[in-house]
């Protein structure tokens, strides 16, 4: 009851491959396999619960019927989508509406994400910002194709937490693996697509004006201050923690008995263990209810924990 076990989604992209299958064991249905929707209530692609007196209900009905299980938190839907993403080519460069706009023109909630890097290939990079000072000036640029002027790249590595607020212009870069903790929306506005042509042969629709409206001017950075705590062998990382969303990394590492009073999202990204007696493992995805008040871990588990 406490605890809800969720089936990923998966979606075709045309910059998609077939890590989810290589790294998860997914038995993906694409051969370009571009996102897996983990945890997700979002009418593109709903969870369903695998197993428990929900079993066969999807989370958006558990959401709408038990609020009690998350804390009776008053958002009409279900606030937060876990995906992860496998670029294996580079994704377009995009940008997301904030709430206010996404409400008024999309019927949807605003996007504001962030990315925790499972793997990145050497050399690996995401584009994260522009140079235009003004909005005439970021017109300007995309009008007359000043990419590498406008666009700022930014290396990743393995393990690198990055925050995208709504308005950031950014795009994953090939060979990147990512875990997204976002607010649960499919509304993006693509600014290029590196002259690529879909799976029609035809270049993907854009959305420039809706990009210049919604996009941050001058960018702003944002540096993650990562905050570290250790409880015995533990390591829990808190990576950020706002109106959007709290998101922690934890390392297990043998047996952690702690209370809870708040649902989680869990997403186990290595590793194998039990959680209060039920077997986890790579892959695994699920929610911690606010009705277990405990949480028994045991084994050697990473995993990617997350609540509003
Ligand atoms: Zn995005």
């Amino acid at each position: 009851m406490d605890i809800l076990f969720l089936k990923p989604i998966f979606k075709e992209r045309i910059w998609g491959g077939t890590e989810l299958n290589k790294v998860f064991g997914y038995d993906i249905p694409f051969e370009h396999t571009g996102e897996c929707w983990a945890i997700s209530a979002h009418p593109h692609g709903e969870s369903i619960v695998t197993k428990g007196p929900f079993k066969g209900y999807k989370l958006s009905e558990v959401y709408q019927t038990h609020r009690e299980l998350f804390n009776k938190i008053k958002n009409p839907l279900f606030p937060l989508l876990t995906k992860i993403l496998d670029a294996n080519d580079d994704l377009s460069v995009q940008v997301h509406p904030n709430d206010l706009y996404a409400k008024k023109f999309e019927k949807d909630l605003g996007k504001t994400e962030c990315w925790y890097i499972l793997s990145a290939e050497e050399n690996s990079y995401i584009i994260y910002g522009h140079q235009a000072k003004s909005k005439i000036e970021l017109k300007n640029m995309i009008e007359n194709n000043q990419w590498n002027e406008l666009l700022i790249k930014k290396p990743v590595k393995t393990g690198d937490f990055i925050y995208v607020p709504a308005g950031t212009i950014h795009a994953i870069g090939k060979g990147v693996l990512i875990l997204e903790t976002q607010q649960s929306s499919d509304t993006t506005y693509r600014v290029y697509d590196f002259d690529r042509l879909g799976t029609d042969g035809k270049p993907r629709e854009l959305h420039i004006n809706p990009s210049i409206e919604v996009t941050t001017v001058p960018h702003q950075d944002y540096k993650v201050e990562k905050e570290v705590k250790k409880i015995n062998t533990h390591t829990f990382t808190r990576f950020v923690s706002n109106n959007f969303f709290t998101v922690e990394k934890w390392e297990i590492d043998g047996l952690l008995e702690i209370p809870s009073n708040h649902y989680k999202l869990v997403s186990v990204i290595d590793g194998q263990g039990e959680i209060n007696g039920q077997k986890i493992a790579k892959g695994d995805h699920f929610i911690i209810t606010a009705l277990e008040k405990r949480i028994k871990l045991e084994g050697k588990l990473e995993l990617i924990v997350s609540w509003t």
